[in-house]
């Protein structure tokens, strides 16, 4: 007989763990699925930080950042501890974007502040500038396997059964009525919510449409700064590549490209550095940050899926509800697409 119980999530990355947090503390009965072992490095959750940033050229996009920021410290608060440490956030390089993230900024009331290079060069000596550099406060680092071990503890504390290494799990569904099994488990939820990342569409098998997703691999390096005591904001250059970094206390300055790595099938995907984005980065870090050796360590891998305009797949189908927050962009947004996806699958009664 299948096991009963409201909510099945499948998949433990941000977007699930965030999920199963809202659902647990409104007192959902949830299950959460992820095929391999908790602080796996096969998807696109791990890792010791991302970048949290408010600067988009879409004021809604701007507006969800506002949103986010307040739900990270209700996170926090719950959690007992620091996730998202505020350094401040800069844009620079293309000045039509850098207008257009300004623009989305007064339309929102979010402050921000324009500098000129040398103004900048003078408050952060590790990065060069070549033109405005546009300043936003309450840009910072999110501590990315921090947040997702506290989501998950957060949701078991509030009564979520969470099951790592349970080899893929498979959803069958009838009309209105879907199962999940996983290893010798079956389950019939109210609702399933797939938040597979780059499994979504074999996980899906076909029984809901998605828009087209693009799996590739990226790689992020760091580079050890020579004045360990500079402080570091977290930074775009809008630049061909697009580059973003911020500090990553114990492993230096992370400097990545955006969009550059290779499509890939998520379950056949290298794991090892590519020399020439490390050669290609080394040769940026060398003409940017004067502020760090050139030399790139600690390099990791971690998949992008990607929709075509970079907008994220939450929507409900039936008995399914589908979280595809990424497009190398998503994690900043956690404890809201967290709320997003718990509405969706079990809409609050009263207030959220
Ligand atoms: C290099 C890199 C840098 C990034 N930098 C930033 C940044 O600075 N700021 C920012 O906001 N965002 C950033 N992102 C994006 C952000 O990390 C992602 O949007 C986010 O992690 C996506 O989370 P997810 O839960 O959708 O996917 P995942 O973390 O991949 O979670 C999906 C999970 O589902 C599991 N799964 C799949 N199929 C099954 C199955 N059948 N059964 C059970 N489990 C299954 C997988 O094992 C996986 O654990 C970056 C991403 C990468 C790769």
């Amino acid at each position: 007989m299948p096991e009963r119980c409201d909510v099945v999530v499948v998949g433990a990355g941000m977007a699930g763990s965030a999920t199963a947090w809202w659902l647990a503390r409104r007192g959902v009965d949830v299950v959460v699925l992820e095929q391999f072992e908790a602080g796996h490095r096969r998807g696109s959750s791990h890792g010791a930080t991302r970048l949290f940033r408010l600067g988009y050229a879409d004021p809604a996009d701007v507006r969800r950042g506002a949103d986010a920021l307040r739900l990270w410290r209700t996170l926090e608060a719950e959690a007992g501890r620091e996730l998202l440490v505020t350094t401040g956030s800069l844009d620079h390089g293309d000045p039509a974007q850098l207008a257009a993230i300004a623009a989305a900024y007064r339309h929102e009331g979010v402050p921000s502040e324009r500098l000129d290079a040398a103004e900048a060069s003078a408050r952060w000596p590790g990065l060069r500038f070549a033109g405005d550099v546009l300043v936003q406060p309450d840009g910072g680092r999110i501590l990315a396997d921090a947040t997702v071990a506290a989501l998950q503890e957060r949701a078991v504390a509030h009564g979520a059964e969470v099951l790592h290494g349970t080899g893929p799990a498979a959803i069958v569904t009838d009309a209105d009525q879907a199962t999940v099994r996983a290893g010798d488990r079956t389950w019939a939820p109210r609702t399933v919510v797939v938040t597979a990342g780059a499994w979504l569409p074999s996980v899906l098998g076909g029984a809901v449409s998605l828009p087209p997703l693009t799996v590739t691999c990226e790689q992020v390096q760091h580079f050890v700064p020579y004045d360990t005591t500079a402080t570091w904001p977290s930074f775009i250059h809008h630049h061909a590549p697009t580059v973003y970094g911020l500090f990553a206390p114990g492993e230096g300055v992370k400097v990545a490209t955006h969009h550059a790595g290779p499509v890939v099938d998520p379950d056949d995907r290298p794991f090892g550095p590519d020399p020439a984005t490390s050669a290609l980065v080394a040769a940026y870090v060398a003409e940017w940050l004067p502020g760090v050796d050139p030399t790139p360590v600690h390099p990791a891998r971690c998949l992008y899926t990607s929709t075509a305009d970079e907008r994220f797949v939450l929507e409900r189908h039936g008995p399914i509800v589908i979280g595809s927050p990424c497009s190398g962009h998503g994690f900043k947004f956690a404890p809201l697409i967290g709320r997003t996806l718990a509405d969706l699958a079990v809409p609050p009664r009263g207030p959220a």
